[in-house]
C-alpha cells in the first residue's frame, strides 16, 4: 500500500480526548481486567440497544463461540449461516465440533431467507444471520423460520452498531416481530465502534447471560474476577470447562466513549453514503449498494458492485486502478467455500452458493468512516468516476 500522504486509506479508527483520557484513569487506577468500567460498559450497551442483558468480551469470534456453547450447540447439530461473511462466523461453528450449513445471499448480499428453509433439516439447531457492510437482515423471515422449526438465532452484528431495523435498534428485541437469543458485536480496530480488540453479546435470555459469562472466566462461579480485590476472597470454584474470553477495563474505558458517539458517528456514515449515492447515481458501470426501507444501515462498508458487462476490466483491475489514484479499498468477503479452511464440506451439496460467488467476482468496499471527510470524499468519487469512464465498454453502433 502507498504512504503517500495523499493516500485515502481504507480505514481508519475515531478515537477522540475522552477515550484517551479514560484509559489513562484506568491504568492509574491500578484496576486493569474485568471490572467496574467494563460493568458499566455492558449497562449502557444493554441500554443504548434495549436489551436485557449485555456480556463483554475478548472479541466477536469469542462471543459468537460462548452464545453457541451456552445454547449447548455440539457434534450431531447443524448451524445455518451465510456463504458471504468473514471466517469467523464459520470457524466458531466448527470449534464447537458443529457441522456448518452454508444458505446463499439474496440480492442485498445478506442470507436469503428462503434459501435457510430449504436447508432445514433434523439436525438444525441455530440459524446465525450476518448483517453484511451493517444492512440488516430479513429478521422478520428469519425469525418466523426459528419459532416454526425450534431453531436459536444467534446474529452476528459485528457491522452493526447503529442499525435500526423495524424500529428497534440492533442488538435487541424487536416487536413484535421477535427477538434473537444472542446478538454479537464486535469492536476489532476497524469496525464502526472499536475498543482495539473486544466484542459484546446482547441477550434477552438470562440463563445465555449468565452462561455466558460464567464460560467468558474459566467456568469461575459468580464475581469470582473479585478475587484480587479488597472486597474478594481467596476462594473460588470452577464450575465447568470454559473458556479465557473476558474484556478489560481498559478496553471497556474506550468502549463506553466509542458507544457515546455511536449515534454521531452513524449520522456521519449515513451522510457520506448519501454524498457517493447521488454521486455514483449516473455512473452506469457500477451499482450501488442496497438500502432497505425497513432499516437503518449502520454503513459500516459502502460496497459498490461492478457490472462486468459494461466494463473492459474485471473488478482486481478496477481495485489496482483505485489504488494507483490513491483510494485505499477492500472486498467483502471472499466467500468462506474458497477458503482452504473449509475443504472438507465445500463438497456437500448444501453449501453450493452460486449467487454469493458470482457477487464476490463484482464487490468493492470503498473507503467510509466518520474521519474521511468531505473532500476526501470527493476524492473517492472522482477516482471511482475516472476508472470507470476510462475502462468503459466500447458499444459500436451495428451496420443496418
Ligand atoms: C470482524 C468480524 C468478526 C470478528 O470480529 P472480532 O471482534 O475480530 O472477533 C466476525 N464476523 C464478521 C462479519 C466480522 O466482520
Amino acid at each position: 500500500m502507498s504512504t503517500s500522504p495523499d493516500f485515502i486509506p481504507f480505514n481508519e479508527p475515531s478515537i477522540g480526548e475522552e477515550e484517551i483520557q479514560e484509559v489513562v484513569e484506568t491504568l492509574r487506577s491500578g484496576w486493569l481486567t474485568m471490572g467496574p468500567r467494563t460493568q458499566r460498559f455492558e449497562r449502557e450497551f444493554a441500554a443504548a440497544v434495549g436489551a436485557r442483558e449485555a456480556v463483554a468480551l475478548s472479541s466477536a469470534t469469542a462471543g459468537l463461540q460462548l452464545a453457541l456453547a451456552a445454547l449447548g450447540i455440539g457434534p450431531g447439530d447443524e448451524v445455518i449461516t451465510t456463504p458471504l461473511t468473514f471466517c469467523a462466523t464459520v470457524e466458531v461453528i466448527l470449534h464447537m465440533g458443529a457441522t456448518p450449513v452454508l444458505a446463499d445471499v439474496a440480492d442485498d448480499g445478506n442470507i436469503d431467507p428462503e434459501e435457510i428453509r430449504r436447508r432445514i433439516g433434523p439436525r438444525t439447531k441455530a440459524v446465525m444471520p450476518v448483517h453484511l457492510g451493517g444492512l440488516p437482515c430479513r429478521m422478520a423471515e428469519i425469525w418466523a423460520l426459528a419459532r416454526e422449526h425450534g431453531l436459536a438465532v444467534v446474529e452476528d452484528a459485528a457491522h452493526t452498531p447503529g442499525a435500526v431495523y423495524r424500529g428497534a435498534p440492533i442488538g435487541g428485541p424487536c416487536p413484535p416481530h421477535g427477538a434473537s437469543d444472542a446478538v454479537v458485536f464486535s469492536f476489532y480496530a476497524n469496525k464502526n465502534m472499536t475498543t482495539g480488540e473486544g466484542g459484546m453479546a446482547t441477550t434477552q435470555r438470562q440463563d445465555l447471560a449468565d452462561r455466558m459469562r460464567l464460560l467468558r472466566l474459566h467456568g469461575i462461579n459468580k464475581d469470582g474476577w473479585k478475587r484480587y480485590h479488597k472486597s474478594g476472597t481467596w476462594a473460588y470454584e470452577v464450575s465447568e470447562l470454559g473458556y479465557k474470553a473476558n474484556m478489560s477495563d481498559i478496553q471497556a474505558a474506550m468502549g463506553i466513549h466509542q458507544l457515546a458517539k455511536v449515534p454521531r458517528f452513524t449520522a456521519e456514515r449515513e451522510r457520506l453514503a448519501t454524498l457517493f449515492d447521488e454521486a455514483f447515481a449516473e455512473v452506469e458501470e457500477i451499482v450501488r449498494p442496497r438500502r432497505q426501507a425497513d432499516s437503518q444501515h449502520a454503513w459500516h462498508l459502502y460496497a459498490i458492485r461492478v457490472r462486468p458487462e459494461k466494463l473492459a476490466i474485471s473488478r482486481s483491475e478496477f481495485i489496482e486502478q483505485l489504488k494507483e489514484r490513491g483510494v485505499g479499498t477492500s472486498v467483502h468477503f471472499i466467500p468462506v467455500p474458497l477458503h482452504p479452511f473449509f475443504a472438507n464440506h465445500a463438497a456437500d451439496p448444501r453449501n453450493r452458493c452460486p449467487r454469493a460467488l458470482a457477487l464476490y467476482e463484482r464487490l468493492i468496499s470503498l473507503p467510509l468512516y466518520p474521519g474521511l471527510g468531505e473532500e476526501r470524499a470527493g476524492r473517492v468519487v472522482d477516482a471511482v468516476r475516472d476508472v470507470a469512464r476510462r475502462n468503459r465498454v466500447k458499444v459500436f453502433a451495428a451496420a443496418v
